[in-house]
């Protein structure tokens, strides 16, 4: 078996053999669970887009999708005040992620990001060859922006935050995003913002004024399309460029004809994205709420899920008898934050199964 094993992996190429691919959180087969372990929305997409993809399915699904996916760059760039050009769409912001890290960060040194962050981002680097230096959180897990200053002018390759950060759900206020981009003016300075419309800061009109700013948005969260598969990234025209140039050097179609189509929608539809996002920042309030009734101690949380350890219980063991309760939380076996879980905001139904849950698990471990 060994044997045969070494001799599969001949096959592989060496960066292939170093991969350490990214996990995401379980999809379960079973019906039935309460599902707060991957920060879905746990409301459906506004009726307008799925009208409008069914259209779509009956018009054209012969022919390729416009390789510019124009209709929805337009519609996201005026949404966000900005030019066609300035906007980059990709097949889940995690494609975008990828791209960007191929386009800007190749530079040979080191790439700076928080030690406590999306671990994707530790995935691409290791698929790009790029060398990473993590900035460690402070000790309560905020972002201290002075830790990535270089005073010996070492350098770097750039600096990717995610903002809200994930998975603390912590926000950091647009002026030290600002004091960031100014602290390496000559290098990219990456905000993935996939939470940032459950109460964050956007940097989007920062954009004007940077020309090292890129900002990532996904409508997998906050507009309940993370089935479709929708990501763009906003900046000055030269960064989108880029991005171009290496998307069509990997594919042409990153965006099908019923993503654009539903994509647009879900910008026309803006009364539905108003209400569910309002409605998921409430259940947070009162999840946190339920949660410090508990004794849990919570992050405060910009995003649609919190971040939050029981001062006594092993969270892997919470984790463990929730899910033999039927709730799915998720829980990384990662230092400095083994002790936490974090859950999604799920509908005040989901949100209430999850604290009667929570309240067996706890008196079973007392
Ligand atoms: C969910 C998430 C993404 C990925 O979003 P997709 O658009 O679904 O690929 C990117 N960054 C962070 C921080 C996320 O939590």
């Amino acid at each position: 078996m060994k044997q045969n094993s070494d001799l599969n992996a001949s096959f592989y190429s060496p960066v292939v053999r170093r991969l350490v691919p990214y996990v995401p959180g379980e999809q379960p087969k079973i019906d039935g669970l309460v599902k707060l372990n991957t920060n879905e929305n746990p409301y459906p997409p506004s009726p307008r887009v799925l009208a409008a993809i069914q259209l779509a399915a009956q018009q054209g699904l012969q022919l390729y999708p416009d390789p510019e996916a124009t209709a929805l760059r337009q519609t996201i760039a005026a949404h966000h005040g900005l030019e066609p050009q300035q906007v980059f769409l990709g097949n889940g912001s995690d494609e975008v992620l990828a791209h960007g890290f191929f386009a800007f960060f190749q530079h040979g040194c080191p790439l700076l990001m928080p030690d406590i962050s999306y671990s994707f981002y530790q995935v691409y680097c290791r698929l790009y060859g790029i060398p990473v230096e993590t900035v460690p959180l402070t000790e309560s897990l905020c972002l201290d922006v002075a830790a990535y200053a270089r005073a010996d002018g070492t350098a770097i390759a750039g600096v990717v935050i995610a903002n809200p950060n994930a998975p603390t759900g912590v926000g950091l206020a647009l002026q030290q995003v600002e004091q960031l981009l100014r602290l390496h003016p000559r290098r990219v300075v990456l905000v993935d913002e996939a939470y940032v419309d459950f109460g964050g800061d956007s940097a989007m009109g920062l954009i004007a004024q940077y020309p090292n700013l890129l900002v990532v948005h996904t409508l997998s969260k906050s507009r309940s399309l993370a089935g479709l598969r929708i990501g763009f990234a906003c900046g000055q025209a030269h960064l989108i460029e880029a991005l171009e140039r290496v998307k069509n050097s990997f594919n042409s179609y990153p965006l099908d004809r019923l993503a654009i189509a539903g994509g647009v929608a879900a910008f026309e539809d803006q009364a539905w994205f108003e209400q569910t996002r309002r409605a998921v920042m409430s259940s947070r309030e009162g999840l946190v709420l339920a949660l410090e009734d508990f004794g849990l101690q919570v992050l405060p949380s910009q995003a649609n899920f919190v971040f939050a350890r029981h001062p006594t219980q092993d969270a892997a063991a919470i984790a463990a008898g929730l899910r033999a309760r039927g709730v799915l939380v998720r829980h990384f076996k990662l230092p400095r934050i083994e002790q936490y879980l974090r859950i999604s905001v799920g509908t005040p139904a989901q949100c209430d199964a999850l604290v009667q849950a929570l309240a067996s698990v706890l008196a079973a471990l007392a």
